[in-house]
Parts: C-alpha cells; sequence; structure tokens
C-alpha cells in the first residue's frame, strides 16, 4: 500500500520507532531511521533493508530544527519526495511535581513538543509543494487523562494532541493530514523502567487485560499513513485495549 512512498520515522532506534519502519517497509516505504542513539538507528536501517526497502540513517536530535531540516533535505536529495512523518522520538524524566527540577521539565518538552514542532514544520514546506503529506504524531493517553509524576510527559503529550489538531486544519487544504496516535501501556524499554507496583495497577485498568505491543501501535500508523485514512484528519485514535473511553 505504500510502494514508492518516503517515510521518517523519529527515535526509530527504540521499542515502538523500530516496530513503525518494520511495519511502513514491509508496506513498500523508504525509511528514513532516525534516532539519536545512532548504532540502534543503525540495527534498524539493516532490518528495513532485509525487507528489501532502502533505507537512510539519521542520528540528529528532534529538538534541533536545522538538523532536522538538514535530515529531510538528504531524503528529498536521494528520493524526491518525503510523504509520511511519523513523530515518535520521545524520553521520560518522571518526578512528582514538588521534586520535579527545569531541566527535567525542559528537557521532555524539548524532545517530545519541541521536536514534533521542528520535524513537522521541515517537512511542511516540500509536503505543500507535493500537495500530499502524512503526518502522525504518538502522543500518549496521559496527554488526556494526566499521570501522576509526569507532569512534563502529560503536558508535552497534551501539547502534541493540540498541535495535531493545529496541523490539521492549516494543512488540510493541500491535501496533507495530521493525525494522533495516544497508546496506552505498550511493553519497550520505556514501560520496563517502571516499578511492578505500576505496572499492576496500569493492567488492572486494561479491559482487554493485557499490556499492548509495540506492533499495535505500528499497524494503526501504518493505516493513517495509507490511502484507507485519505478522510481522516485531525483525530487522537487510542490504542489502549479500552484504557480510556
Ligand atoms: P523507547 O525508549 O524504546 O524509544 C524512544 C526512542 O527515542 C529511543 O530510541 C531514543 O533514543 C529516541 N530519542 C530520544 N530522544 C531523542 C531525540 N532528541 N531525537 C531523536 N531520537 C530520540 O520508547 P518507546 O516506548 O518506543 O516510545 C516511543 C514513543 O511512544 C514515545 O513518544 C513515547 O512517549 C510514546 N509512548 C509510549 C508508551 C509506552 O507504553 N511505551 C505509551 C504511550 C506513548
Amino acid at each position: 500500500m505504500l510502494e514508492g512512498r518516503v517515510a521518517i520515522v523519529t527515535g526509530a532506534g527504540g521499542g515502538i520507532g523500530s516496530a513503525i519502519a518494520r511495519r511502513l517497509a514491509s508496506s513498500g516505504a523508504k525509511i528514513v531511521v532516525n534516532d539519536l542513539d545512532e548504532p540502534a538507528a543503525q540495527a534498524v536501517a539493516a532490518e528495513v533493508e532485509a525487507l528489501g526497502r532502502e533505507a537512510m540513517v539519521n542520528a540528529g536530535s528532534v529538538a534541533d530544527l536545522a538538523a532536522m531540516e538538514a535530515m529531510v533535505a538528504g531524503a528529498l536529495e536521494r528520493w524526491g519526495t518525503v510523504d509520511i512523518m511519523v513523530n515518535n522520538a520521545g524520553i521520560t524524566r518522571d518526578s512528582l511535581l514538588l521534586k520535579m527540577t527545569e531541566e527535567q521539565w525542559d528537557l521532555v518538552i524539548a524532545v517530545h513538543l519541541r521536536g514534533a514542532f521542528c520535524c513537522t514544520k521541515a517537512v511542511t514546506r516540500p509536503m505543500m509543494k507535493q500537495r500530499y503529506g502524512r503526518i502522525i504524531n504518538v502522543a500518549s493517553v496521559v496527554g488526556v487523562m494526566g499521570s501522576p509524576g509526569q507532569a512534563n510527559y502529560s503536558a508535552a503529550k497534551g501539547g502534541i494532541i493540540a498541535l495535531t489538531k493545529t496541523t490539521a486544519r492549516e494543512l488540510a487544504g493541500r491535501n496533507i493530514t495530521c493525525n494522533a496516535v495516544a497508546p496506552g501501556f505498550i511493553e519497550t524499554r520505556m514501560t520496563e523502567a517502571l516499578g511492578p507496583a505500576v505496572r499492576e495497577e496500569y493492567l488492572s485498568r486494561i479491559p482487554l487485560g493485557r499490556p499492548g505491543l509495540p506492533e499495535d501501535v505500528a499497524n494503526v500508523i501504518h493505516f493513517l499513513a495509507s490511502p484507507d485514512a485519505d478522510y481522516i484528519t485531525g483525530q487522537v485514535i487510542h490504542i489502549d485495549g479500552g484504557m480510556v473511553m
């Protein structure tokens, strides 16, 4: 379904990002594999190539606009188009408000919210010119419902949801859609770091009774990037086993 399309996936060396890169590649897309962790990005690029698709590695930070513009220019130079932008890179620096430092606040807002802004801005002009684009932002259920100990992260994710809707409204006239996904509890390195008590608490709130897999998220992102979703924009799709409804 994505034959000939070029997709950029940020944070693609991580759990969810690598699943997204593999899913889009298995559907025919060429992939820019972005991650600050260059060896992880290279390993995922090798997986994409093993699927018979072309890949490019980029190790720039999503919070660096100039680096993201250079990444987009590199993809345009090699492949002539940039069709799909998946803003997935992320980190956590959890702490209760009382103890949260300015550094913890600034870093998490910079990677998630500034990062989504920089990457969206970097693809806007080429997507407007080609009158086609699919921008998909990875938010979180905590951007909707809040989460104790995650003021920085939940505020960034709530901001990404608002950014998604504004991007959708501004760019719809050029046939560019922008949607978000809001994963719940997905098994990755990010959730491994949570203690057993927090994990049990989360699991007890999931009607489908199991944690999500990176592939559960990747499948919905593939749908949003595919022609099947051409008439969907400005939406937030929860992938959370029913946690929030
Ligand atoms: P992960 O830690 O496995 O992957 C995140 C990747 O982002 C890492 O490889 C990291 O190196 C990269 N990264 C960090 N800062 C970066 C930067 N400045 N520039 C480029 N890359 C950078 O975590 P994950 O669980 O795969 O998370 C992926 C996304 O899904 C994140 O946005 C996260 O907030 C979101 N999410 C995850 C869950 C979950 O339960 N795991 C739930 C909701 C949302």
